[in-house]
């Protein structure tokens, strides 16, 4: 499994399995365990998903693999942010996870709070509760006013990010204080499919649209979270690694770029 080095010294594999919309049952706990099979040892949870139970079970439950072999993100959430109580949401999120830690913990939307919740971050940081410490959905100004706040500079953001939108802006900025990109919904939720460019270039290279979306994601150094709960499209998702996409083919997937979001606006949501 490849990995992107981040600004703290840690090492966070580029692939990883979202679970949003995926249960909090058997459902999870299959694709986690298919997921750990095909290598992958990143899984992408949050508070809001209401999974985090499934989670911690399909970790405990994979043979194979043991807890420290595989990085576990989570994330707080906006109510919780609002509330000032950033802090037991972690407690509770680790509970539910039956863990003691996690590898990278986000705050999920830039919502009023941002800041206090940030140092609650920094202590748990400091308290080896997590890992790492980072954002999700954090544009340029919403990103400075964390930098500015804070004594610790965020690892990663995760973001909305496939051919159709890039952030430019947002990624400027992580770019100058070496914060690790993350792709949320790389694969256009599902949309990629009625995008005729990524098969054709899969053609010559004998892999699917779906492994071409994602390799243009890995080859700009930003990690991957594709979601299934498809042994068949897991399997397929994380078989990245045996190609690389050539300049040209890089260049023509850049050229798709919209400003298109499938997602909520991280300038204008009501949640
Ligand atoms: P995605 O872009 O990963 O698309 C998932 C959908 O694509 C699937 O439901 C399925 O319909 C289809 N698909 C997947 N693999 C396929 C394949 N090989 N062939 C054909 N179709 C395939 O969408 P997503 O779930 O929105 O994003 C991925 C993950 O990102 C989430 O599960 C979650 O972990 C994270 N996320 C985070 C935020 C955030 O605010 N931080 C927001 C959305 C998603």
């Amino acid at each position: 499994m490849e990995t992107q080095q981040l600004n703290n010294g840690l090492k966070m594999p580029s692939l990883g399995l979202g679970v949003w919309q995926s249960d909090n049952g058997e459902e999870t706990i299959n694709a986690i365990h298919w997921a750990l099979e095909a290598g992958y040892r990143h899984i992408d949870t949050a508070r809001i998903y209401k999974n985090e139970e499934a989670v911690g079970k399909a970790l405990a439950t994979a043979s194979s693999v043991p807890r420290d072999r595989v990085w576990l993100t989570t994330k707080i959430w906006n109510d919780d942010i609002r509330q000032g109580r950033t802090t037991a949401a972690l407690e509770e999120s680790l509970g539910r996870l039956k863990t003691d830690y996690v590898d990278l913990l986000l705050l999920h939307w830039p919502v009023d709070g941002s800041t206090r919740a940030w140092q609650e971050l920094e202590r748990a940081l400091s308290a080896g509760k997590v890992r790492s410490i980072g954002l999700s959905n954090f544009m340029a100004d919403d990103l400075e006013e964390i930098l500015q706040a804070g004594d610790v500079v965020p690892a990663v953001n995760q973001i909305e990010y496939h051919p159709y939108l890039v952030q430019s802006e947002a990624i400027a900025v992580c770019d100058e204080h070496d914060i690790v990109i993350t792709a949320w919904s790389p694969l256009m939720q599902g949309k990629f499919l009625e995008e005729p460019t990524f098969a054709e270039i899969g053609e010559e290279y004998g892999k699917t649209a779906a492994q071409v979306v994602l390799r243009w994601c890995l080859q700009n150094d930003v990690i991957a979270i594709p979601k299934s709960v498809h042994k068949k499209r897991i399997v397929e998702n994380g078989e990245l690694f045996d190609f690389e996409l050539s300049e040209e083919d890089m260049q023509r997937i850049d050229q798709l770029e919209r400003g298109h979001r499938f997602g909520p606006d991280p300038h204008n949501f009501d949640f």
